[in-house]
């Protein structure tokens, strides 16, 4: 017989074997900060977020890394596919979590990027890949503010 009580007391189960293999499958060893890093942002819905955001979270989630070893990781994640980078500016960079062809609008105030979905862009005129080169994709990112209120 199944005693349900000690069931209800039992930690919901972990991601963990997952992103292990996620990791492996990728090329990566799953070293414990990786994955612990990996349950961060692959672990729930799509997101963007930077490397300080999730530094940030690590910490709070009382995962010891450096920022550095961050920055490593997410660009690590980035070779292997499993992110995408939206680099703003040449000093500003996000992670995406959705690797699918899709644009970006950056919110200057809040300094945040959110989805716009690929088929409400329509690109044209695009130039020819330089001889021995291909297209590999296009990234769109719409810079908007706040509207003066008068
Ligand atoms: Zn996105």
């Amino acid at each position: 017989m199944v005693d349900f009580r000690l069931q209800a007391l039992r930690p919901p189960p972990s991601r963990r074997p997952c992103l292990t293999a996620v990791l492996r499958m990728a090329g990566l060893r799953p070293t414990r900060q990786r994955v612990a890093l990996a349950e961060l942002l692959l672990g729930g819905p799509h997101r963007h977020v930077s490397a300080e955001q999730l530094h940030l979270e690590a910490q709070g989630a009382r995962v010891n890394v450096s920022l550095a070893t961050v920055y490593n990781t997410l660009h690590q994640f980035q070779e292997a596919g499993l992110l995408r980078e939206v680099a703003v500016d040449a000093s500003r960079s996000y992670f995406d979590t959705d690797t699918s062809d899709h644009h970006h609008f950056y919110l200057e105030d809040e300094q945040r990027v959110i989805d716009i979905p690929a088929n409400s862009i329509v690109l044209q005129g695009l130039p020819e890949a330089p001889r021995g080169m291909m297209v590999t994709h296009v990234d769109v990112i719409v810079r908007v503010k706040k509207t003066p209120q008068i």
